[in-house]
C-alpha cells in the first residue's frame, strides 16, 4: 500500500459504459453514433468533476474506433483506440481555455483543423472552460464553427453555461451533465477500493461523496488521500477526523434532545461542537439539512432524496418516526432563520442557542393556561384584556365538551354585579391551553353561547374544590403550598376571598387565577364566582431564632426600643 496511483486518473473511464452517473447522457452519445448522425459541435455543460472531459475523450475514440462493439462502445483494442488510450493520437487535440484564451491560441487550433485525419474518420477538438475565451477568440473561432472541414468535430465544455454566447450555443448540440448522485460516488468509490485491496466502511465513502459535492474527481482525490492517511483502511471515524466533517453523530444526538425537550442536553451538544473547533454557521446548516434529512425520511415518496449510505439511511427512517411533521417544519424554519441572521448578528452564540432552545420548546408539553403569565391583563383593564394570541388559539373542544369553555382574564380583584343570565360575557372566549403550535392565522369565532350558571355553594364546598385543584397542580410547589395554607373565605354570594402574605403569593395565585376560577366554576357550577386576594401579614409572628430577628421583631412593636438603641448606644449580643 506505499505507492497509490492516482485514482482519479487510474480509474478513468474508457467507455461509455463506465462513466458513472450519466447513464441517459452517454446512451444518448452513443445512440447517434450508432446511428451515425454526428454534429459538428457539442457543448457539454455541468459542474466540475461530472464526466464532461471524460466522455468527450470517450466520445473522440468511439467515432475514430475501427470495430466497434454491438454495444456501441470503442473496442480498445484497434490502432486508433490504443493510440488514444497511449495518448498518443493526434485524432484528438485539448485546449484548456482556462489558460489558453487568447486570439492567437485560438487561431493556432483553427490552422489545425483544416489538415484531415491520417488514420480514422474525425479530428475532435476539445476546448476545456470555454466561457473563458476571450470575446476576440470567440469571434476568431466563430467562423471555424460555421463552416467546419467535415472531418471537424468540435467539444465545449464549460461549468458555465450561461457564459456561452448565443451565436455559439445555437451552433451546438448541447449536453447537460448531472451532478453525480452521492449514491453513484460511494458506489464507484467502493468499486476502487476493492479494485485496490483497500478497506472502506461505507458510510465513510458516503461521506467522502457527500464532501466531494457531486463531482467524481474530488472524490477519488479525497479517497486517494485518506487511503494513505490510514494506510488503505478507510473508516468512517477516520474519514470525518480527516476531512473535519461534524459527525452526524451529533445531530442525532440534538435531535434526541430536541425530541425530549432536554435543553440542557441541547446546549451542551453545541458547547462540545464549538469545543471542537467546528464554526457555528457550518453547523447551523447541517443541522437544516439533518432535518431536512428527516423530512424526506418520513415519506416513502420522497426517501430517494435522502442521499445517504444505507445503516445512516435507516437511523434517519427511525428517528423521523419520531418527529410530527409540522414540529419539523417549524424546527427547519428555526434554523434556517439562525443560519440568515447568523452573519448579521452581534452575538452569534447567543443566537444559536436561542434557535436550540426554541427546537426544544416544540417538543415540551403545551402549557396550562395557569402558567401563562396574565398578571399585565389582570392589573390593567379586567375585560378585553386577553393577549392576541390567546384570543385566536383555537379553542379545541367548546363545544362537545360538557362543561363551560374556559373563560379568558376574568375581571380582577374587585368585586362586581353578576350579569343578568344569558347575556354576551364581555370578555372574549378563550383560555384553553395553546396548543405547542399556534396557529395564528385561524381565527376561530366563537358564536356559542351557554348561559351562565349560579348555583349556591357553601364555605367547605368551595374550600374543597381549592384544594382539589391545588392537588391537580404538584409539580408547581410554590403555588401548591401557598393553596394548601392560604384557604379562600366566602365574601357574600359570590366573592371568595383568600388572604396571603406576600406579593409573591399573591402573584402566584393572579397567574393562575383564571383557571383556577374555571375550575372553581365547574366544580361549583356557578359562572359567577369571583376572586379577591390581600396581602396580610399574619397576626401570629412567627418564631424568631437569631438575635437580629428577635431585636427586629422588638423593634417592630416598640419603636421607642429603636431610639433607646441609639441613645445608649447598645450593642446587643
Ligand atoms: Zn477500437
Amino acid at each position: 500500500m506505499d505507492n497509490y496511483i492516482v485514482s482519479a486518473r487510474k480509474y478513468r473511464p474508457s467507455t461509455f459504459q463506465s462513466v458513472v452517473g450519466q447513464k441517459s447522457l452517454t446512451q444518448t452519445l452513443k445512440n447517434a453514433i450508432d446511428a451515425g448522425k454526428l454534429a459538428h459541435a457539442y457543448l457539454f455543460c455541468g459542474p466540475r468533476g461530472v464526466g464532461k472531459t471524460s466522455c468527450a475523450r470517450i466520445f473522440a475514440k468511439t467515432i475514430n474506433c475501427l470495430h466497434p462493439t454491438a454495444s456501441g462502445e470503442a473496442c480498445n483494442e484497434c490502432e486508433s483506440c490504443r493510440a488514444f488510450n497511449e495518448q498518443r493520437s493526434y485524432n484528438i487535440s485539448e485546449l484548456d481555455a482556462a489558460s489558453n484564451n487568447s486570439v492567437d491560441d485560438i487561431r493556432q487550433l483553427v490552422d489545425q483543423v483544416r489538415i484531415p485525419p491520417q488514420i480514422g474518420k474525425y479530428k475532435v477538438y476539445i476546448v476545456d472552460e470555454v466561457h473563458m475565451l476571450s470575446t476576440a477568440a470567440f469571434n476568431a473561432f466563430l467562423k471555424t464553427l460555421e463552416e467546419p472541414p467535415h472531418h471537424a468535430i468540435f467539444i465545449l465544455a464549460t461549468t458555465e453555461k450561461h457564459k456561452i454566447l448565443p451565436t455559439i450555443l445555437s451552433r451546438c448540440q448541447v449536453y447537460d451533465f448531472q451532478r453525480i448522485t452521492i449514491a453513484d460516488i460511494a458506489e464507484h468509490l467502493q468499486y476502487v477500493a476493492s479494485q485496490e485491496g483497500i478497506q472502506a466502511e461505507a458510510e465513510a465513502l458516503s461521506v467522502i461523496a457527500q464532501k466531494a459535492d457531486g463531482g467524481m474527481r474530488d472524490a477519488l482525490s479525497i479517497f486517494d488521500q485518506i487511503a494513505s492517511f490510514t494506510a488503505g483502511n478507510i473508516t468512517y471515524n477516520a474519514v470525518i477526523e480527516n476531512l473535519n466533517v461534524l459527525d452526524y453523530e451529533y445531530y442525532f444526538r440534538l435531535t434526541e434532545a430536541f425530541l425530549s425537550a432536554n435543553v440542557p442536553a441541547a446546549l451542551l451538544i453545541y458547547k462540545d461542537i464549538c469545543d471542537k473547533g467546528f464554526e457555528s454557521q457550518h453547523f447551523i446548516s447541517g443541522l437544516s439539512n439533518h432535518f431536512r434529512n428527516l423530512l424526506v425520511s418520513k415519506d416513502a415518496a420522497t426517501l430517494s432524496l435522502l442521499e445517504m449510505g444505507e445503516a445512516t439511511a435507516k437511523r434517519y427512517g427511525e428517528q423521523a418516526q419520531k418527529w410530527d411533521v409540522r414540529l419539523l417544519y417549524k424546527a427547519m424554519d428555526l434554523s434556517n432563520r439562525c443560519d440568515l441572521d447568523y452573519r448579521v448578528s452581534n452575538n452569534k452564540r447567543f443566537l444559536v442557542e436561542l434557535m436550540l432552545i426554541q427546537v426544544c420548546q416544540l417538543s415540551m408539553p403545551a402549557e396550562p393556561v395557569a402558567q401563562q403569565p396574565q398578571l399585565q391583563s389582570i392589573k390593567t383593564a379586567p375585560q378585553h384584556a386577553a393577549q392576541p394570541t390567546q384570543a385566536q388559539a383555537p379553542t379545541a373542544q367548546p363545544v362537545a365538551q360538557p362543561t363551560p369553555a374556559p373563560q379568558a382574564p376574568r375581571p380582577s380583584a374587585q368585586a362586581y354585579t353578576p350579569r343578568p343570565v344569558a347575556t354576551k360575557p364581555a370578555t372574549p372566549r378563550t383560555g384553553m391551553p395553546a396548543p405547542a403550535i399556534r396557529i395564528n392565522a385561524q381565527k376561530v369565532e366563537q358564536t356559542v353561547e351557554r348561559e351562565k350558571r349560579k348555583k349556591p355553594f357553601t364555605q367547605e364546598a368551595l374550600v374543597a374544590a381549592w384544594l382539589k385543584y391545588a392537588n391537580t397542580i404538584p409539580d408547581e410547589v410554590a403555588l401548591f403550598n401557598t393553596m394548601q395554607s392560604h384557604q379562600p373565605t366566602l365574601k357574600g354570594e359570590i366573592i371568595c376571598k383568600v388572604d396571603v402574605e406576600s406579593t409573591i403569593q399573591q402573584s402566584l395565585i393572579l397567574v393562575t387565577k383564571d383557571a383556577l376560577l374555571e375550575f372553581i366554576h365547574n366544580e361549583l357550577e356557578n359562572d359567577y364566582i369571583d376572586l379577591e386576594t390581600e396581602i396580610k401579614m399574619s397576626n401570629e409572628r412567627r418564631v424568631s431564632y437569631s438575635t437580629g430577628e428577635i431585636l427586629a421583631a422588638m423593634k417592630e412593636d416598640n419603636p421607642n426600643l429603636v431610639k433607646a438603641v441609639d441613645i445608649l448606644n447598645l450593642e446587643i449580643e
